[in-house]
């Protein structure tokens, strides 16, 4: 796309862009324009070009770039290689699915650099077909020089240049599969090398706002849908990386009932992508203002907060409450009757109340384990949902001529005794077998398994005292089913998974790698 646009330096730092007409529709134009301010570079004029005059030009342009006389030789003028090639590589990981690319090269060997390139499809790291050798290192590594020099979003760079010396972050916004995504890039400067990391957000999930896409079971369905009605109190989204908690939260937001009678803004630092439509005030954090003291100090995300609440705003979400500041401000919001969403960076629902209160984040069980405060508690996790067309029972394993270790074989056991859990529908994952469905992955997706956790009266009681793990144990004990039965009422995340794998939809040695089937704790319900 870029041979249909080009930046001619005209004297130092000014320049003019020259376009085709398909060029002047196109979203990289204004990416481009975009990257020539992140430069410093001013743009005097526009102009429109027949497609092979804007060739002509741009290579002119690129020839005087490569002799060093342009003074911005970094922006990709014209399409080169090391673009090309990471256009190729972030195009085949949207086609796999992939949600991360990783890149590892280790130069202790000058002549042989060991190069590692990885997807992260369906939640697991797989290796890339035939980018991991040692003659990729080179155009990789060129790739990358083009990708923090070129390719990333102004502004969103730690630093002006690229180096290897230290980790560093950029999000980079690209046409991908047809659809503009923003990438966030994280280079970490590791032993004897790098390892860059890009993360692709999925966008085609973004798109759609219905909430039963998201895979919450009815009886989960049901309590957010009387959450998102409520109009005032906290909801917390808890999930550590890659769990899919800001989607599900951005996703209840979007459901509130009447949302286009209502002010809701979102927090964000930095905006990206486009995801939550038209419905929500987009709030950058003021970063850089003059700290206007008191309070917040200089936490410019508690101050925007504060901001926020100046606006006559209805309901709000912000991102994850990481220190006293933003707590301490999110906690007023809650308490001036707002509706508040926000993340925790937590394995359970039920590690969010010792952690609100806890020393680093400090706010007081008194204030937020109340009916008031506290509307609901979402835990989560994905897992890697298998292939129906070439996954099998256990019980047939032998046919395949797959055996089981001693490790699995007690998991199953675990399965059937512990949980009740019948064999026949299990079913777990072969990979490397001939299926078009699951290009020999065994698996096709990712799928979550969640607590939702509407406190009552008693819990709230129980977490006042202090009594974390009885609050727990009483909403466990509200469990109404066996557990491989639907219904997920008092149900944690991990049993939501042992319904799955009853039913088929992920493998339990996938659940048994979170917490061995054999080690969880069971609480007994009546004969349940
Ligand atoms: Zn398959």
């Amino acid at each position: 796309m870029q041979s249909r646009m080009a930046l001619l330096e005209i004297e130092l730092n000014h320049v003019i862009a020259v376009v085709d007409e398909e060029g002047l529709d196109h979203p990289e134009f204004d990416n481009l324009l975009a990257r020539a301010r992140g430069f410093g570079l001013s743009l005097q004029d526009t102009i429109e070009l027949p497609y092979s005059r804007v060739q002509q030009l741009a290579q002119c342009e690129l020839a005087a770039a490569e002799e060093g006389r342009s003074a911005k030789s970094s922006l990709p003028l014209v399409d080169n290689h090391a673009d090309k090639m990471l256009k190729e590589l972030l195009e085949y990981a949207v086609k796999e699915r992939a949600t991360d690319v990783h890149i590892k090269i280790l130069d202790d060997n000058q002549e042989h650099p060991s190069v590692k390139v990885q997807l992260r499809i369906d939640g697991r790291l797989r290796p890339h077909p035939y980018l991991s050798n040692a003659g990729s290192a080179a155009p990789l590594r060129k790739m990358i020089q083009v990708v923090y020099g070129a390719r990333i979003d102004a502004g969103s760079n730690s630093e002006s240049g690229h180096s290897d010396a230290i980790n560093q972050y950029a999000t980079i916004t690209l046409v991908l599969g047809g659809t503009t995504r923003t990438l966030r890039y994280q280079s970490f400067k590791i032993q004897h090398g790098n390892r860059y990391v890009i993360r692709i957000p999925d966008e085609r999930e973004s798109e759609s706002t219905d909430l039963a896409s998201l895979h919450y079971m009815p009886t989960q369905l049901g309590l957010l849908r009387k959450v998102a009605r409520q109009k005032y109190g906290a909801v917390l989204f808890c999930g550590t990386v890659n769990t899919g908690k800001t989607t599900s939260m951005q996703r209840m937001v979007l459901n509130t009932p009447h949302a286009e009678e209502l002010h809701i803004a979102s927090l964000e630092d930095p905006i990206e992508g486009h995801i939550m439509g038209h419905k929500v005030s987009r709030i950058a954090i003021q970063r850089g203002a003059e700290g206007k003291g008191g309070k917040d100090g200089n936490n410019p995300f508690a101050r925007t907060v504060r901001d926020l609440l100046r606006g006559d705003i209805d309901v709000f979400y912000m991102g994850e409450i990481r220190d006293r500041e933003t707590a301490s401000a999110f906690e007023a919001a809650i308490q001036t009757g707002h509706k508040g969403y926000a993340t925790l960076h937590l394995g359970s629902a039920f590690s969010a109340i010792p952690r609100l209160s806890g020393r680093e984040i400090g706010i007081s069980r008194e204030s937020v384990a109340t009916e008031d405060f506290l509307a609901a508690i979402i835990s989560q996790r994905l897992m890697p949902r298998l292939c129906s067309k070439c996954s099998i029972s256990p019980l047939e394993a032998t046919n395949f001529g797959i055996s089981f270790d001693q490790e699995q074989k007690e998991a199953l056991a675990a399965l059937q005794q512990k949980f009740k859990i019948k064999l026949d529908t299990v079913r777990i994952r072969r990979t490397g077998v001939d299926c078009q469905h699951c290009k020999g992955t065994g698996t096709v997706d990712r799928i979550l398994i969640a607590e939702v956790v509407v406190p009552d009266a008693h819990m709230f009681k129980l977490w006042r005292e202090g009594r974390d793990a009885d609050a727990k144990e009483y909403w466990r004990k509200t469990r109404k089913t066996p557990f491989d039965d639907p219904d997920c009422s008092g149900k944690t995340a991990y049993e939501h998974g042992i319904y799955r794998v009853s039913v088929g939809e992920i493998d339990p040695f996938d659940l048994d790698a979170v917490i061995p089937l054999s080690f969880y704790d069971v609480v007994p319900v009546g004969d349940l």
